[in-house]
């Protein structure tokens, strides 16, 4: 077994998969999945010169010498409604009531809002003055917002690999898109193994613990917008594995994600069924916490073994689960967001790549980091405490209290 870096490893990983083909689904169903098609804008937006506020049309070059000396009274000859599409043109002396989101008419160049003149009555229903008076210049453009002042026709606006959130939905739906074409979700089998196991539900027995892996694992691979088939928990016998195996073949699932029964031990029989199908590699991965890592394949469907140890399997997931899913699901960069955090205390590594439970705040902008508490990979309350993972690079064995790290924010 060779001694490989995290990067390595997940190089290693990620050149075995591509992403999968695409779909076109509703924009309703759309959050959180991954665009497959460039967004080209085929409207303007907006699509029309509309008013800012609720106030009124006018020409700005009819207020050049107003002033409260000097006010200007201006002729109200239409009221022009969000929705409407006025046909009229100001004439020099001319105003019209309009509405915000209302499309401006012919000749007007600026709004002013109605708190800005003498009509002051709002409420719903009432109908236009006759004329209406100001105290004040308006400047050209005042209030209006052009047409194509956000998007033009022919603008890239989203491209191909993006996840979509709540605000690309929004502007989806403003140019148009009642489907768009995404990336199908990458499924993947779960499963849990080890006699010691319990279901969630039943109470504690001498000797066993219930099963977190397969719940905190199949959040995990939720939030990784990838589909959850769990497949329980694999006793630890040759047939038990095998018949959960198999499951997963006839689902056709995208990957298959085991946590435990990987090492040496004696009933450690994930490894052996494996291997009889398919093939499996252990690499002794450099970092901390983190077993060898299980990387091969059963009847051809990619399969990776995490460790155990609960805070294991959650580290092995964010590191090498999380951006293999990402580019299943076509993500164009599945990388974690990072911050650069100053470490409250001395941290002592071991040297390997350590990824550490801390909590973080934030002071005037800079970020501080301390550990929360020890860090045995069997402890999760510590991962529960904790807001980020610290990243203490190979090769350092110790940070000095005051020295910059990286962390991923949980
Ligand atoms: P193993 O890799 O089978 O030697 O397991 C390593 C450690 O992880 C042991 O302490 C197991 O009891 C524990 N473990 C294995 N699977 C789970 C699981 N699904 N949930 C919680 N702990 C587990
Ligand atoms: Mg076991």
């Amino acid at each position: 077994m060779s001694l490989l870096s995290v990067e390595q490893a997940r190089e290693r990983i990620l050149s075995h998969f591509q992403p999968l083909t695409t779909e076109k689904i509703i924009l309703a169903d759309c959050i959180n999945r991954v665009l497959a098609m460039d967004i080209v804008a085929a409207d303007d937006l907006p699509p029309f010169n509309n008013s800012a506020m609720d106030g009124f049309a006018l020409r700005a070059a009819d207020s050049s010498n107003t002033a409260p000396a000097s006010p200007l009274t201006l002729n109200v000859v239409a009221d022009i409604p969000a929705g409407s599409t006025p046909t009229i043109s100001l004439v020099p002396g001319q105003a019209a009531r309009i509405m915000t989101g209302a499309q401006v008419p012919e000749g007007v160049d600026s709004v002013i809002p109605v708190e800005d003149t003498d009509f002051n009555d709002r409420s719903a229903g009432t109908a236009p003055p006759k004329t209406v008076t100001i105290t004040r210049q308006v400047q050209v453009n005042e209030n209006v917002r052009p047409r194509g002042m956000d998007v033009h026709i022919g603008d890239v606006i989203l491209k191909s690999g993006v996840r979509l959130n709540a605000q690309s939905i929004g502007i989806l739906a403003m140019l148009g898109f009642a489907e768009v074409e995404v990336y199908k979700q990458p499924r993947v089998a779960l499963l849990s193994s080890g006699d010691e196991l319990l279901e969630i539900g039943v109470p504690l027995m001498p000797g066993k613990i219930r099963d977190s892996n397969s719940s905190m694992l199949a959040a995990l691979i939720q939030s990784a917008n990838a589909e959850v088939l769990p497949l329980g928990i694999a006793k630890d016998t040759r047939a038990s594995v095998t018949e959960l195996l198999e499951k997963a073949v006839a689902k056709n699932v995208d990957v298959i994600l085991t946590s435990a029964g990987v090492s040496v031990g004696a009933y450690d029989y994930v490894k052996e069924v494996v291997e009889a199908n398919g093939s499996l590699n252990f690499w002794r991965v450099n970092m901390r916490p983190g077993k060898p890592l299980a990387f091969g394949e059963y009847k051809d469907i990619p399969f990776i073994g995490l460790p155990g140890n609960p805070v294991s399997a959650f580290v092995g997931f964010e590191v090498f689960v999380r951006s293999t899913l990402g580019r299943l699901g076509g993500l164009s960069d599945g990388s974690r967001p990072t911050v650069r955090v100053r470490c409250e205390e001395e941290i002592l590594s071991d040297g390997r790549e350590s990824y550490l439970r801390a909590v973080i705040h934030e002071n005037n902008g800079e970020y501080s980091a301390r550990l929360t508490g020890h860090q045995g990979s069997g402890n999760l309350l510590s991962l529960v405490q904790a807001n980020a993972l610290l990243i203490i690079p190979a090769g350092v064995k110790c940070v000095p209290a005051g020295q910059e790290v990286i962390a991923w924010r949980l």
